[in-house]
């Protein structure tokens, strides 16, 4: 499924590149002699082909995030969460909004890559899905256990009514129209299926108004295992 997902998702990139192309060159070379609704058909095309390319993109993404990993590196969750959050400062400033990253967050076994679309898309999520004027997204440890510790990204925003807590998590799910939140609903599948390549399992705790918390285990790296282990 995962090799047919991404080779299929190549080859639709290939004709959607040319109507993109063809539909620029139109708006570009021949504007002047349409009319207004001519322009407005095309700007639409241009748009829908911009986001089946990113639709696309999100597949390509999912498939090459739920390859199983064997054996992976041990990570600083505080050092790649500190850097995921350093490249949101924008997004951050421009909505007023305060991270709170716990000290010291254990090692863990898990790819750099796979870390930083986890907690950045759940991050950039509290922040997105919030109407509190100072959005807040804490990120912290709730538990260690033996082999694995559960981390939790928490935020005070719009909270999801109980009945849609499982179809979240599903490809292009979305409860929210495009023009209330921007998106295209692939995010959530993308963080659990890359928890789950990691050895991991995600489940949340909300309700509608009550803020969201995302709560997830990874598997412990190295002297953060032992330690416990000791
Ligand atoms: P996208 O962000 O592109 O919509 P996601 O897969 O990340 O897609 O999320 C799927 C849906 O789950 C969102 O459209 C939204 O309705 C809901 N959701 C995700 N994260 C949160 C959150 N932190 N608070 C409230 N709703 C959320």
């Amino acid at each position: 499924m995962e090799a047919f997902t991404h080779s299929v998702s190549h080859d639709l990139k290939e004709p959607l590149r040319t109507i993109e192309a063809f539909s620029q060159f139109v708006l570009e070379d021949y504007a002047e002699r349409l009319d207004d609704q001519g322009r407005d058909y095309l700007q639409k095309l241009a748009k829908a082909s911009a986001r089946m390319k990113q639709l696309i993109e999100d597949l390509l993404a999912l498939s090459r995030i739920g390859r199983h990993v064997d054996q992976a590196p041990s990570a600083d969750v505080s050092r790649i969460v500190a850097g995921v959050v350093e490249g949101m400062r924008a997004t951050v400033d421009q909505r007023s909004a305060n991270v709170r990253v716990q000290d010291s967050l254990p090692h863990v076994q898990a790819d750099a890559a796979r870390l930083e679309q986890i907690f950045g898309n759940l991050i950039a999520n509290g922040i997105k899905f919030n109407r509190s004027p100072r959005p807040v997204v804490e990120v912290g440890l709730r538990e260690r256990n033996a082999g694995d510790a559960t981390f939790f990204v928490r935020d005070n925003g719009i909270g999801i009514d109980p009945q849609y807590h499982e179809r979240i998590f599903g490809i292009f799910q979305r409860l929210h129209r495009r023009e209330e939140y921007e998106g295209t609903g692939a995010g959530l599948a993308i963080v659990k299926r890359a928890i789950e390549a990691l050895g991991g399992r995600m489940w949340l705790e909300s309700a509608l108004g009550d803020g969201t918390t995302f709560l997830f285990t990874l598997p412990l790296a190295g002297e953060d295992a032992t330690a416990q282990a000791a």
